[in-house]
């Protein structure tokens, strides 16, 4: 699997990163264990070299079952992201907190729980107005002078947040939404990493799952599934993605291909783009995921047909905002 380098830093990573939100069952109607453990393991074996996930999934579950799966590999081999911010209590209630305390204290507890003595790429997962970015940047830049992380990346922040922290740390990635149907990045985000050698670790590339395909207008979501408060998948909305989801079908079995492939390759090759994020909950759709890379199924002109299908399918696109968690 070829290998994309991450910015301005010295990691290589290869073009898709395994997202492991699913596998901590929190907000994806619980997760199998041993399945995620396979997941992992199984990514690896197949030459995905990144593992994205943070403490808040699955409040330290994810961050474990990485932990685990990674044991039995090469610890330099593996880029591990993870990330700061969140804060939970006892009854799942979150909010988001990057103040230089809780930052030192997720730090430590996400390296116990990887089992790690070293971050590759540590992400701040929110942007926390309520806390000056210099405080936040200041334990990353000393983690950074330590050795501790290898590089300093935010998520989910826009471009005029990306410059304060560029006055006062050096920035090496973002993590935002990104995918056929939410394209937002590609507007102003992706063009500013791409010229200021920022990396773009880009995430929900299947758009939750709807980009593979396999749901109908009779899908029910378990309680405690993030799509049954996603307005995508709701009422006319949901008809409307799935029309769309026929076309893009159509246009992928064109090519022998599914629409998860479809997906996954058109989000890898857009410009300022370094990584997709796909999540899977088992080794077979791990595996699946990662086909998409063993060939290239789809040229320009399919990706502008794309924008074809959707301008006339879908002409009020919905973004990811539902998902931000409170100030
Ligand atoms: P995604 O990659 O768009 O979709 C993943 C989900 O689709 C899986 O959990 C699985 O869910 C389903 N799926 C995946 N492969 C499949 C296959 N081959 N066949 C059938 N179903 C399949 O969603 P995402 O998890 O939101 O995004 C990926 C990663 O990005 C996350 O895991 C996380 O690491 C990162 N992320 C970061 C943020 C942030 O704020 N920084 C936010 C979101 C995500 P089901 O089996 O339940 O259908």
């Amino acid at each position: 699997m070829g290998l994309r380098k991450f910015g301005n830093t010295d990691i290589n990573v290869t073009p898709i990163g395994l997202g492991t939100w699913v596998i901590g069952g929190w907000m994806w109607g619980g997760a199998d264990e041993n399945d995620a453990v396979d997941a992992v393991t199984v990514s690896i074996e197949q030459g995905v070299n990144l593992i994205d996930t943070a403490p808040i999934y699955g409040f330290g579950k994810s961050e474990q079952i990485v932990g685990k799966a990674i044991k039995k590999f090469d610890r330099e081999k593996i880029v591990i992201a993870t990330k700061c911010g969140l804060e939970w209590d006892a009854n799942a209630r979150i909010r988001r907190n990057t103040s230089r305390q809780r930052v030192v204290k997720e730090f430590n507890e996400s390296l116990k729980r990887l089992g790690t003595d070293y971050i590759d790429i540590y992400q701040v997962h929110w942007p926390d107005t309520n806390v000056p970015i210099s405080e936040t940047m200041d334990v990353f830049r000393e983690l950074l002078e330590d050795k501790k992380i290898r590089a300093i990346g935010v998520s989910n922040f826009n471009v005029s947040q990306m410059k304060e922290v560029m006055d006062v740390a050096p920035l090496h990635s973002l993590q935002p939404p990104f995918n056929i149907f939410e394209q937002e990045a590609g507007e102003e985000l992706l063009p500013f990493c791409n010229e200021n050698n920022i990396a773009a670790l880009t995430y929900s590339t299947l758009c939750r799952g709807l980009l593979t395909g396999k749901f109908t207008k009779s899908s029910v979501f378990q309680k405690g599934d993030l799509r049954k408060m996603d307005p995508k998948f709701k009422g006319k909305k949901f008809q409307i993605y799935l029309n769309c989801i026929e076309q893009l079908k159509k246009l992928a079995q064109n090519r022998n291909a599914s629409i998860g492939q479809l997906a996954i390759e058109w989000a890898m090759s857009q410009p300022g783009v370094t990584c997709v994020l796909v999540g899977a909950r088992n080794s077979k759709q791990a595996e699946q995921n990662i086909n998409a890379l063993k060939q290239k199924c789809f040229s320009k002109e399919d990706f502008k047909k794309i924008e074809q299908i959707l301008y006339e399918t879908v002409n009020q696109p919905l973004g990811a905002e539902f998902m931000a968690p409170p100030e």
